[in-house]
């Protein structure tokens, strides 16, 4: 590893202590993108490499709210403005009882080489809350989301930071957001947040962008090996946004979703995925992934292990990080899996992705396989910039085209500095080299 790389490593870990997946997505950037500093240090003049891993602001607040018995709940906010080189701070809320400051740094520092492939004008930021909206009444995630947005609001704004959803952030809660955030701004700024309803400034395809945009990468590896998704076994962990239309693209592709999952277990139905069933539970009943097989007599419901151990030629983690470790990936391995692409936000452990390298498995990392989520909420806010509103076909189209130019960059990039088919390299160095030109050009700061 280049010697200034090892230093900002070094540093990183001192600095940034009990943040074990900041450091883990630190190291496999960092890692990756050595290659392009040995070729040319001046890259990392000025210290570059240092001012990328120290987020431009962090912002920390006390969300009070009253809860359905009347009683006084203290959660915490979170906002990491990590980099504007780009553009605007662009990237979701997660509400997860796990949030802390460690997972929304290594969520925002992933989000800056994500926004960098798309090709769009956005820098990165990520932002959430402890806050759990499992088993909560809408009054109470109302209550929650406008309390959040209280102290929220004074520090975004469609030219300076745009936040959207993620994990426990849907429609939802996105309108409650949006809507306190009116309140207090007597401004229709549409663009000052993305996932909204159809209705009120949301984009065609936002909903669906995610998943749909894995499954066009997906379907750019197998084209890339003279192959394709016609008949091909999946495996999917999670149930939430980015699963679901993960799921549904596939089946469109004529392949074949088989499992499924959520924090209680996963499902099996070797009959493959009854889309509209999961949908049905997921997005109406808000029910559990032990729901889906009382009324499908071709599932079953496992309450232990991971999906992963389904034979499978696509597997397709989309759930959360770190979901899918050695012992997982030697399984898919075992089991004559091609592809992993990541749906998730580093679902897979460093020592996973060895194991898919060694077995000659191709990996597409999530900064670039699920980047078709970040790019339609772009798209988003350039439909509210010019109050203008496009087809599903039209942002559909737009998405395929930006998943393929993401593909085709990871690969010729990866081709340039000599590592073949590496995902990983190819989109590390390819994002760094466009956040990192545009911060030289912008001077210090
Ligand atoms: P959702 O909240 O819609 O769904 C998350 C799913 O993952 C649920 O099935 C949930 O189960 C499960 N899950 C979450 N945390 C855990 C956990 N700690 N252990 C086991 N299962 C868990 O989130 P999304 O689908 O939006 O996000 C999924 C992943 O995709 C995240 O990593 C997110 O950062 C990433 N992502 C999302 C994008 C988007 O546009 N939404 C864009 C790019 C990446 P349960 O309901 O039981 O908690």
């Amino acid at each position: 590893m280049h010697p200034q790389v090892e230093r900002t490593l070094e540093e990183v870990r001192r600095r940034n202590p009990g943040e074990p997946e900041f450091q883990q997505a630190v190291v496999e950037v960092l890692s990756s993108i050595s290659l392009a500093v040995e070729r040319d240090p001046s890259l990392a003049d000025h210290s570059l490499l240092e001012r990328l891993v120290e987020p431009e602001r962090q912002i920390l607040f006390r969300v009070p709210w009253v809860d359905d018995s009347g009683t006084v709940q203290v959660n915490r906010g979170y906002r990491v403005e990590f980099n504007s080189a780009l553009g605007p701070y662009k990237g979701g809320l997660r509400f997860h009882q796990s949030v802390n400051r460690n997972i929304i740094k290594f969520l925002g520092f992933e989000q800056i080489f994500k926004n960098a492939l798309t090709g769009q004008s956005i820098g990165g930021g990520k932002g959430g809350s402890d806050f759990d909206p499992h088993g909560k009444s809408d009054w109470e995630v109302m209550n929650f989301c406008q309390a959040f947005m209280t102290e929220l609001a004074r520090h975004i704004g469609d030219k300076t930071d745009v936040p959207a959803g993620d994990v426990g952030v849907g429609e939802r809660e996105i309108g409650f957001l949006f809507g306190q955030y009116r309140r207090l701004k007597n401004r229709w700024e549409t663009g000052v947040i993305t996932g909204k309803g159809l209705d009120w400034g949301g984009s065609q395809a936002r909903r669906e962008a995610t998943g749909y945009g894995v499954v066009f990468f997906a379907r750019d590896m197998l084209r890339n090996r003279g192959d394709d998704l016609e008949g091909r076994v999946v495996t999917v962990s999670g149930s939430g946004n980015v699963a679901i239309y993960a799921i549904e693209k596939a089946l469109q592709f004529g392949a074949k979703p088989v499992t499924f999952s959520d924090s209680s277990g996963w499902v099996y139905d070797p009959e493959g995925v009854d889309i509209e069933l999961l949908k049905e539970i997921k997005e109406k009943r808000r029910g559990r992934a032990s729901d889906y097989v009382a009324e499908r007599p071709s599932a079953k419901f496992h309450a232990e292990g991971r999906p992963w151990s389904v034979p499978c030629d696509i597997a397709l983690p989309c759930a959360t990080q770190n979901e899918l470790n050695e012992e997982d990936a030697k399984q898919l391995a075992r089991n004559g899996c091609v592809i992993v692409a990541e749906g998730a936000n580093m679902p897979s452990t460093p020592e996973a992705i060895h194991i898919f390298a060694d077995a000659g498995i191709l990996f597409a990392p999530g900064k670039a396989a699920n980047a078709g989520g970040v790019a339609v909420s772009s798209l988003e806010m350039e439909q509210n910039a010019a109050r203008a509103r496009w087809t599903f076909g039209e942002v559909e189209g737009q998405l395929a085209v930006i998943m393929s130019n993401i593909h085709r960059s990871c690969l010729e990039t990866a081709e340039e500095y000599g590592k073949p088919g590496d995902y990983v390299v190819g989109a590390n160095i390819r994002a760094f080299l466009r956040v990192s030109d545009a911060m030289h050009a912008q001077g210090v700061f």
